[in-house]
């Protein structure tokens, strides 16, 4: 084990948990639960968990360290349920240079600091929802064992496509190109047909994925002339939801076009990513499944932004990203009004990593009350990640996850924007 002597503030990731117990006294405490803010309250942590939450006032047990945060709201740590860690926007120009000459390892030492920045931004737990190359099961390894500092992930490993669908890796290439690496199979996560669909689902397992992602439609930044087709049969789909039970694996689609949405919700998957052409009946099937809608606002306003300047995207995405981007926040304002289920999820990586809570002022913009928003990225989000008992509240027995920002978020909710406190599994990665 490192000795404490070489423990700056670089080494932290790689030192187990406190051993002795830390007590942190917050200003105001979210009970996300009760949904009330709670002065004069003290958060236990023993062995990177919550052992208990009591009063100040009480007696501090031997040896325990004190850390006073009176001027800071204490809140879970925030889960981000769409994120790309292994990658990060950029002019497409350089994606294509990128994806003809980086290899994977230069990607893996990339998107190390992306995976630092999450986590400084107070997101301690990220869904990652497709990454090339296995590279987001090994920053999800690399982070578990203390190797680099990032958020803990789960992830879906290579995102599952059809030929040519959004997630089909080779569509940036040319025929040429195409022809000399040979056609991209259920392995590398493109599938046609119901077999093909099962063994991409347990290829996934085999690679070290905690969940599926498919791309049920099109997509903004794929390489493809339209971002909202149907592109799974509702037969492929029903394969790779019910052989994902088999793993315990929950399913995400991405999913734009209206069709592909039914489709996906029919063929039962847990949640839909952006979502952002569902109409009454498309909402009346994720009320019926019980099924998650995870919006990714920020990637839409960020892609409808940057579709303003002329050589950001290639000609193909650009009209894609100036149609679709600027429609999500509106489709998210009356799937909240009409009671459908929302876990945060932002999509980074479409735009720059860190940026993540964001999101919660563009959720409250468009009708949400912050409470809400911040349920969503914790009680919510643990719930679609199948953590509800351990992850997303300040409690006894869960993980000991816990951000705090200054001032009171409830009444403005962009101060989650800027973190004072951030401590994963008992760990303090930030601290003023
Ligand atoms: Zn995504």
């Amino acid at each position: 084990m490192r000795s404490a002597l070489f423990a700056g503030p670089l080494l932290l990731a790689t030192l187990p948990a406190f051993a002795a117990p830390l007590a942190i006294d917050c200003g105001r405490l979210l009970d996300v639960k009760a949904g009330a803010l709670r002065s004069g309250l003290r958060v236990i942590v023993e062995g990177g968990k919550i052992s208990a939450v009591q009063k100040q006032g009480e007696a501090l047990a031997a040896g325990a360290t004190r850390i006073a945060l009176p001027d800071s709201t204490c809140l879970p740590g925030l889960i981000d349920m769409h994120v790309h860690l292994t990658d990060e926007t950029q002019k497409q120009a350089d994606s294509f240079r990128n994806a003809l000459s980086a290899n994977p390892q230069d990607l893996a030492y990339r998107s190390v600091a992306l995976a630092e920045r999450t986590l400084l931004a107070g997101f301690t737990t990220v869904r990652d929802l497709g990454a090339g190359d296995g590279l987001n099961v090994a920053m999800k390894r690399a982070i578990a064992a203390g190797h680099i500092r990032g958020p803990r992930m789960f992830t879906a490993g290579k995102s599952i496509a059809t030929t040519g669908g959004h997630a089909d890796p080779s569509n940036v290439l040319s025929q040429k190109f195409n022809r000399a690496l040979g056609t991209p199979g259920p392995m590398e996560g493109v599938v046609n047909g119901v077999d093909e669909a099962r063994e991409a689902v347990r290829a996934r397992y085999k690679e070290g994925a905690d969940l599926i992602k498919i791309t049920a439609t099109g997509g903004v930044l794929s390489q493809a002339s339209n971002g909202q087709n149907a592109q799974f049969g509702e037969d492929e789909i029903r394969a790779i939801t019910s052989t994902a039970k088999d793993y315990g694996f929950r399913v995400a689609a991405h999913a734009h076009g209206l069709e592909g949405i039914k489709r996906a919700l029919r063929g039962g998957v847990d949640s839909i990513e952006h979502g952002t052409y569902m109409d009454d009946e498309a909402i009346a099937l994720f009320k019926k499944h019980g099924a998650w809608y995870v919006p990714t606002i920020s990637a839409g306003r960020f892609v409808a932004e940057k579709s303003k300047e002329p050589d950001y995207y290639s000609p193909l995405v650009r009209p894609k990203a100036a149609a679709i981007g600027p429609q999500i926040q509106e489709t998210f304002g009356r799937a909240w009004k009409a009671g459908v289920k929302i876990a945060f999820g932002t999509d980074a990586g479409v735009f720059p990593h860190g940026d993540n809570a964001r999101e919660f002022a563009y959720m409250v913009e468009a009708g949400m009350p912050p409470l809400e928003a911040i349920r969503s990225a914790t009680l919510n989000a643990a719930q679609l990640l199948d953590q509800a008992g351990s992850l997303g509240s300040l409690e006894a027995g869960y993980s000991a996850d816990l951000v705090a920002v200054d001032g009171d978020p409830l009444a403005d909710i962009s101060r989650l924007q800027k973190t004072a406190f951030v401590m994963k599994d008992g760990v303090i990665y930030k601290q003023p």
